[in-house]
């Protein structure tokens, strides 16, 4: 099966859809700087693979993706497009409330951005759920892949690491250049781990400042966090089909709860 995109449907289409299931995908991801060797839209097309292949899978609607994020840190280098936080909380308000008048009521938020797109996704999420009686989840790869991230012996989380980059050396790897990848290891911090797969106690996240990214490319000739160059397509696979499979049974939980 192909993916039920949106944008590739007759509003016929979406009608006859309409009459027998009422889930829809929301990927949604960024425009941001990801190193010299990664594509602007890294984010976004993780967001779009997974959700793609679910859709693939289940022959659930797929929302066309959010390109955008909140990325005020990563501003330092240029091709960043960063939204703020309160204009994509009713972005995506508006979004959810136009399909909802057509008839969906289970929409996953599928995030490629991590961390700094969960805050506001949480708060357009509730606002939707509240005003117009659907069910939003929030489905983001960090949290869905705890169970096998040290199995692949993957780095921690930080940005455009061994994990985005490998998830994107099996789907797109025509956007990576790795031989142009340098490592910038993340230093142990006290109490500011980033990745929900470490056990230890932490603050909680906050961006960093445009100027802590630019000490960052002037001390390492570059702007990302952790080990691009152990990136393996292999290892993409194997995270892109855990990932997708937890996607599909999202979605089949939501068939089966009856919230329709
Ligand atoms: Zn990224």
């Amino acid at each position: 099966m192909t993916a039920f995109w949106l944008q590739q449907k007759s509003w016929q289409d979406v009608a006859s859809y309409l009459q027998n299931d009422d889930r829809i995908l929301v990927p949604v991801g960024s425009t941001e700087q990801h190193g010299v060797f990664a594509a602007l839209g890294t984010d976004t097309y993780v967001a779009i693979a997974l959700a793609e292949d679910a859709s693939a899978g289940t022959g659930v609607a797929v929302c066309p993706p959010l390109w955008f994020g909140w990325s005020p840190h990563h501003m330092v280098n240029p091709g960043t497009v960063t939204i703020r936080a309160e204009v994509l909380i009713e972005f995506a308000f508006d979004m959810l409330a136009s399909l909802a008048e057509h008839g969906f009521k289970n929409f996953v938020l599928v995030n490629g951005h991590r961390i700094v797109n969960i805050s506001w996704m949480q708060i357009a999420a509730e606002r939707a759920q509240r005003r117009l009686g659907v069910k939003v989840a929030i489905f983001d790869p960090a949290y869905m892949s705890k169970e096998i991230v040290g199995r692949l012996e993957f780095g921690p989380i930080g940005h455009a690491e061994d994990i985005e980059i490998s998830h994107m050396l099996y789907r797109h790897p025509e956007l990576v250049h790795l031989r142009h990848a340098t490592d910038n290891p993340r230093r142990e911090k006290t109490l500011y781990h980033l990745d929900p797969h470490d056990p230890r106690d932490t603050l909680c996240y906050v961006p960093a400042t445009r100027g802590d990214l630019a000490a960052v490319r002037q001390k390492t000739g570059d702007a990302i966090g952790g080990r691009p160059t152990r990136a393996s397509a292999e290892k993409g696979r194997i995270y892109h089909e855990h990932l997708v499979a937890r996607l599909v049974q999202v979605l089949s939980q939501m068939h089966q709860t009856g919230d329709r």
